[in-house]
């Protein structure tokens, strides 16, 4: 019986909002399944890095479960790669929280989150004897494989760091199949200690919905309409759907993209700035409108809104705004590459598109958008197949996985 779980998210917090910065997927993914393991009556405490000197040391949130802020380093917010030499610190701090006794009851699993709190985790592994599972979220040596010829190639000591997680967790968590046979080609893993649980999304707040209501509620008009969700960096490909944009004009008259996420990462400021004056050098201000970071509970608004949503990634270890999208009805064109291979059914929910040609992404976005019929097809395809994803089956499945390595490691 699994009662108390710790997890580690050392460089963001399920308490940011996700969409710019370093928080996205990761953090709704932590918050909701937090959420889902306290609605079983399991003790979840999230320790992160404390980034903000006036934050309470623990924070209660309403989902019943606890966020723990834990001193390593400086308290403001720092770049991933400035958190490298505070990981031990890091690592300590939780140690001495989870052998003080800081509950009367014993913690069972340790789960971490991004290759630095898998780093984290090895070390409180080893200085408590409690079994560790890790999610990557993203991989070092997958994003190098796509990345955007130009864009430096990740730090060898993430790629480092990532090989020595992989080794000594007692299971490595993947979101897909696909990942899973990543984490096998590109870092030698030892297949019996992978497991393969697709993330859940909140099926509540991601349904069906009046279309022409959204609309009005974000005071568009009636235009074909592509959308674009992420954080802004070279990764997610924001280049190549205002490209393809620019060429799907010429075709379809008013057609227009909506951007909704902000910059990410060291080189998100710049990319922003290089796509803007892409828009301006296509003379496109007209057809691109920037929404900025829209609070989570916003986003089926933009997806009843539009038309199609475009998701060009260059690589992404599942794609949670592909499955959100398609679990309001709206069909995907996206980037035939890691799990967005598996959540989007290409000809079924969307359309798969192979590399990062523009033309491409605007072939495929016409033949969305000019035909009545393929979308009706889609948008009924893509809410069979965003249903897939309850929280539910995700957690009953990690709470089989938390049992096999904790009774493993007794
Ligand atoms: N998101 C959000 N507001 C925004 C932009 C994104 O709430 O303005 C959320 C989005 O709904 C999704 C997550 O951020 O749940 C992004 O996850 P995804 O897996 O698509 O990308 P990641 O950030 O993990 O690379």
């Amino acid at each position: 019986m699994i009662g108390r779980v710790a997890f580690l998210s050392m460089h963001t917090s399920p308490l940011d909002l996700p969409g710019s910065g370093d928080a996205g997927g990761m953090n709704v993914y932590i918050d909701e399944l937090a959420a889902s393991l306290a609605g079983r009556g399991i003790d979840v405490t999230v320790f992160t890095r404390r980034a903000d000197p006036a934050i309470r040391r623990l924070v209660e949130t309403p989902a019943g479960y606890r966020v723990a802020h834990v001193d390593a380093g400086p308290a403001r917010r720092l770049p991933v790669s400035a958190l490298m030499e505070w990981v031990g610190d890091f690592a300590a701090e939780i140690t001495h929280a989870i052998e003080g006794g800081w509950s009367a009851s014993p913690t069972d699993v340790v789960h971490s989150h991004y290759w630095l709190s898998g780093w984290a985790g090895i070390i409180v592994k080893q200085a408590t004897g409690l079994p560790l599972a890790n999610s990557f979220h993203t991989l070092g040596r997958v994003k190098d494989a796509t990345r955007r010829p130009g864009q430096p190639p990740e730090p060898l000591l993430r790629i480092a760091a990532e090989s020595e997680v992989i080794a000594r967790s007692d299971c490595v968590i993947a979101a897909t199949e696909y990942e899973s046979i990543e984490l096998i080609d590109h870092y030698g893993a030892d297949p019996s200690r992978l497991c393969v649980n697709p993330p859940g999304i909140d099926l509540d707040l991601f349904g069906p919905g009046d279309a022409g209501a959204a609309r009005r509620r974000l005071g568009l008009d009636d235009a074909p309409t592509v959308l674009f969700v992420g954080r802004i960096q070279a990764l997610k490909g924001l280049d190549v759907a205002v490209e393809a944009l620019g060429i799907l004009r010429d075709r379809l008259a008013g057609v227009r993209m909506l951007v909704v996420g902000g910059p990410s990462g060291p080189t998100g400021d710049f990319e922003r700035l290089m796509i803007e004056d892409k828009v301006g050098r296509l003379g496109m201000e007209d057809s691109v409108s920037w929404w900025g970071v829209q609070p989570h509970r916003r986003l089926p608004d933009f997806y009843r809104a539009a038309d199609v949503l475009v998701v060009p990634s260059r690589s992404e270890s599942f794609g949670l705004v592909a499955a959100e999208a398609q679990a309001t009805g709206l069909p995907v064109a996206a980037a035939n590459v890691g799990g967005l291979r598996y959540v989007v059914e290409d000809g079924v929910s969307g359309v798969l598109v192979d590399g990062w040609d523009p033309a491409d992404y605007s072939k495929a976005l016409l033949r969305v958008l000019e035909s009545p019929t393929l979308r009706e097809h889609l948008a009924a395809g893509a809410l069979r197949s965003g249903r897939r994803y309850g929280w539910t089956t995700a957690t009953d499945r990690l709470l089989q996985l938390y049992g096999g390595i904790a009774d493993g490691a007794r």
